[in-house]
């Protein structure tokens, strides 16, 4: 790393918010202190802003934003037509934010993650490093389902070669040009916590306590869990199929093995035994066949999904500080 100190950034937060009329009055006030007091610090500059994405709430979301964007020069607002989900929203903040600053946080709106962090990520950004990852030291908040479908997770992901924190989820800091690096992964269901490690650039981690949700719920159902979950591993490897290949043929050989048993038991003479062996290898073979398919499916859908090139996103409207101060 170099010795001297890269100068203070221009520094973008950037918040994706769903149906979070509940949290964004407290969300806006806090980052809001927080930025004036790293100003105050020199640790950012003046022009620093916190970015608000819209991912097509249904409440008053979007009424909050627009008039935090109203009275406060620090905050912009961008609003995404409809719903698209967190990791979508977030890459529409990313590429908003990308061409005004030179350091961009991201950082759910209910402010589990502790704001403080932003300081420390900061400065490891002045030290020389481009990735900053958010790491929970401790994961006490969380259900007990939570922690360990997570923790299960991780180890597939690990054992499967995919490259990825532990403990991390999208609460880190980019230099903007690792930003930019991130912005050329076009795929339209972007796995962003397991591109980011793709980007290479100096990058470290900071550990933080993570807090209880400040009000409302959480936006993230098991539904959303499983999907965010199958998309991770079926954007990130291609292990699955090869596993299945790995499945096809050691069933292969048990097979020819089983039917040279077979013959050789015939031509001594004993009679081959009954039908629950059949019926049985039926029934597990029409299992894994299934099973298989369904796998392959899942990346065949995907080439179908990234084949037709669709937008990943629509803003239907961006209040952004250069407009506001005209
Ligand atoms: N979010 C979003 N779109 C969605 C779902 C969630 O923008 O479709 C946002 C949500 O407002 C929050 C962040 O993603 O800022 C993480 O969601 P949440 O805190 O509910 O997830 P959890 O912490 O429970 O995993
Ligand atoms: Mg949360």
């Amino acid at each position: 790393m170099p010795a001297t100190l890269r100068p203070a950034p221009r520094l973008a937060i950037v918040v994706p918010c769903y149906n979070e009329e509940e949290v964004f009055a407290y969300c806006q006030q806090e980052l809001g202190a927080l930025l004036y007091t790293m100003v105050q610090d020199h640790m950012v500059q003046p022009d620093s802003f916190l970015l608000f994405v819209d991912d097509g709430s249904r409440d008053t979301t979007w009424e909050q934003i627009k008039a935090a964007c109203e009275t406060e020069t620090c905050v912009q607002g961008l609003k995404l037509s409809r719903n698209e989900g967190h990791q979508s929203a977030l890459l529409a903040g990313l590429a908003a934010a990308a061409p005004q600053a030179e350091a961009i946080v991201s950082i759910d709106a209910d402010l589990q993650d502790d704001i403080q962090t932003i300081r420390r990520m900061v400065e490891r950004y002045r030290a020389g490093y481009d990735v900053v990852y958010g790491v929970r030291e401790c994961r006490q908040t969380d259900t007990w389902f939570k922690r360990t479908s997570a923790e299960g997770f991780y180890r597939l992901m690990a054992a499967m070669g995919v490259k990825q924190v532990f403990n991390h989820a999208d609460f880190r800091l980019l230099s903007q040009r690792a930003l930019t690096e991130l912005l050329r992964y076009t795929e339209r269901n972007a796995y962003i916590r397991g591109l980011v490690p793709l980007v290479g650039f100096p990058s470290t981690e900071v550990a933080y306590a993570r807090g209880l949700r400040t009000a409302g719920e959480s936006k993230y159902p098991l539904s959303k869990m499983l999907a965010l979950a199958v998309e991770g591993i079926t954007s990130m490897t291609i292990t699955p199929l090869r596993l299945i290949a790995t499945l096809g043929l050691c069933i292969c050989l048990f097979s020819v093995t089983a039917t040279l048993y077979v013959l050789v038991r015939k031509f001594s003479g004993n009679t081959v035994e009954g039908w629950p062996s059949i019926i049985l290898s039926i029934f597990f073979m029409g299992g894994v066949q299934m099973l298989s398919l369904g796998i392959i499916g899942e990346y065949v859908g995907k080439i179908y999904l990234e084949a037709k090139q669709r937008p990943r996103f629509h803003v239907e409207s961006f209040l952004k500080l250069s407009t506001k101060q005209k």
